[in-house]
């Protein structure tokens, strides 16, 4: 029996299905989520989870490179 805990977004939208998963090596759900959501992940009540993208982040944390450029330099 694995331990390991798959996300799986289920946002549908006019695109389609978001086929965005998130592999983690927690051992219960409640985990999981714990760590999905440091990446941006949003876990509703409802039971789904959404990706960095389609929970609406902020600032969506799939890329790898960071600028963090200031906005106003005086
Ligand atoms: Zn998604």
């Amino acid at each position: 029996m694995s331990a390991r805990i798959t996300l799986h977004c289920d946002r549908e939208s006019q695109y389609g299905l978001c086929t965005s998963q998130l592999y983690t090596e927690a051992l219960t759900l409640d985990q999981a989520r714990a760590a999905g959501g440091q990446l941006g992940w949003l876990s509703h009540s409802d039971g789904n989870d959404y990706c960095p993208t389609c929970s609406g982040a902020p600032q969506p944390r799939r890329t790898n490179v960071v600028h963090l450029a200031p906005k106003d330099q005086p």
